[in-house]
């Protein structure tokens, strides 16, 4: 890649047509306003690692508005995005906060398929203290740059006259690109945002890179310092976005490399002081990965994160303060009891009686349980999964009607005991399957 210059990789043209013109249009209606318009973030980042002989599509693009000689009003990004969109009625638009940004959103539009464009006028954060919500002001694109994660994520690439283009590396990103290097901007970056950790890992992991020495040193002091462990000033606004990072992370195929380095880094005391990653949970993650298959409608990162969960004794305040889904702090608040009773399931004399226990939870529930528990429960769940759940009676409703039996509240039971004796395997087929019927509900 490092044959190619600059110059070449950060052309336009290597941008799918439709995005091409759609950044063309926008730094167009910024000139106009007499503003600068730049690419920021992941886009940048992804242009010069990408494949230089494949165009480059974009799902997700991140612009700045910034003025000229002085930073552009709080509003800019907004009016923007308003013209943008009289030219690309197809795509809706979003105002978020305090602070004007806009967000146009395409969905499975013909040209820009899925696109998310956010817009923001150049600004600068402050965080009134540790793991807060920050405080924002208009300023530069070097502000602007200043206050985001990693170098390599603090590229700007100039779309408007004159110097379009042109790429702002403030802070060593190409440098770090080549090098493979994840690097913080700032000492204070972890102990304002504990995300970052998460991010660092994510990005490293997902990229093939490393986290730059120091920025391991201030990742580990961050943890160090406690600072995460007054919970009661991580703000909600700061839960939803760990929760984001943790699922953006249990949801990608390296989950593993990451998990591991996060837990090596001590980081998942972020989600709460006393998490560890030991042998055990390690093994428990790794066996919901797998049993998660037998329902592939469960969210595969919601499982995991449950999994990490359960191993905390508060695990109903974490899932809580997480704003995981209410049948999930539900479950996770229950689940001591849960467990007791599953684990009359060796007790149980017929495969139909474990049946009717193992019916009473879902299959996030079931495979929560299963992880955590001793090898015979779990080899019980296991084969409800995938043959008890799949057993049907060799007699239907509609037989039923067929054979004179009158449609009523009995139905359900009948049916209820047929599935039973198929599952004990006192009928296997039509004919017994009559009998036993004829037998324990004689016609009249
Ligand atoms: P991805 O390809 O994973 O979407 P991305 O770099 O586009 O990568 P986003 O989460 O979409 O990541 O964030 C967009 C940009 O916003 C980042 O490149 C970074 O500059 C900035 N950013 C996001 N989260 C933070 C954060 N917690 N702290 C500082 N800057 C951030």
């Amino acid at each position: 890649k490092d044959l190619f210059p600059l110059r070449y990789l950060l052309r336009l043209e290597r941008f799918a047509e439709p995005f091409q013109k759609l950044l063309t249009i926008a730094a167009q209606a910024a000139a106009e306003r007499g503003w600068h318009l730049y690419l920021v973030g992941g886009a940048v980042r992804d242009l010069l690692l990408a494949d230089p002989s494949e165009p480059v599509a974009l799902s997700d693009i991140d612009l700045v508005v910034d003025g000229f000689h002085q930073a552009a009003t709080v509003g800019a990004g907004v009016e923007l995005a308003r013209s943008l969109q009289t030219l690309y009625p197809q795509a809706r638009l979003e105002i978020h906060g305090k602070f004007q940004t806009a967000a146009l959103l395409w969905h499975n539009d013909t040209e820009l398929d899925s696109l998310w464009i956010d817009i923001a006028t150049a600004r600068t954060e402050f965080y009134p203290y540790p793991a807060a919500n920050p405080e924002v002001e208009a300023s530069s694109i070097r502000q602007d740059l200043y206050r985001r994660d990693f170098t390599v994520n603090a590229l700007a690439l100039r779309l408007t006259n004159p110097r379009s283009s042109e790429l702002l590396d403030f802070f060593g990103g190409v440098l770090d690109l080549r090098s493979r290097q994840i690097r913080v901007l700032h000492a204070n970056s972890f102990i304002e945002d504990p995300t970052r950790i998460y991010r660092a890992v994510r990005f490293a992991v997902r990229l093939g890179f490393v986290l730059e020495p120091q920025t391991e040193g201030y990742i580990r002091h961050a943890i160090d310092s406690g600072v995460y462990e007054q919970r009661d000033r991580i703000v909600p606004a700061l839960q939803t976005r760990l929760k984001s990072e943790l699922k953006y992370i249990l949801q990608a195929p390296y989950w593993r490399a990451a998990i591991r380095k996060l837990a090596d880094l001590d980081a998942l005391t972020c989600i709460h002081p006393m998490l560890k990653l030991d042998a055990a949970l390690w093994r428990q993650m790794r066996l919901a990965d797998w049993l998660q298959r037998c329902d592939m409608t469960i969210p595969h990162w919601q499982i995991l994160l449950e999994v990490l969960i359960a191993k905390i004794d508060d695990r109903a305040n974490v899932a809580q303060a997480l704003q995981l889904p209410a049948d999930a702090i539900k479950r996770l608040a229950n689940l001591a009891e849960i467990e007791r009773q599953l684990e009359q399931l060796p007790h149980c004399e017929k495969t139909s009686q474990m049946v009717q226990l193992l019916k009473l939870f879902s299959s996030e529930t079931l495979i929560l349980v299963a992880v955590r528990s001793s090898r015979t429960i779990r080899r019980l769940i296991w084969t409800y999964f995938s043959r008890w759940s799949l057993v049907k009676a060799p007699i239907d409703g509609t037989d039923l009607k067929a054979l004179g039996y009158k449609p009523g509240k009995q139905f359900k039971q009948m049916l209820d005991d047929l599935l039973a004796a198929t599952l004990d395997g006192e009928i296997s087929d039509r004919a017994q399957a009559e009998a036993f019927l004829h037998k324990r509900y004689p016609l009249t």
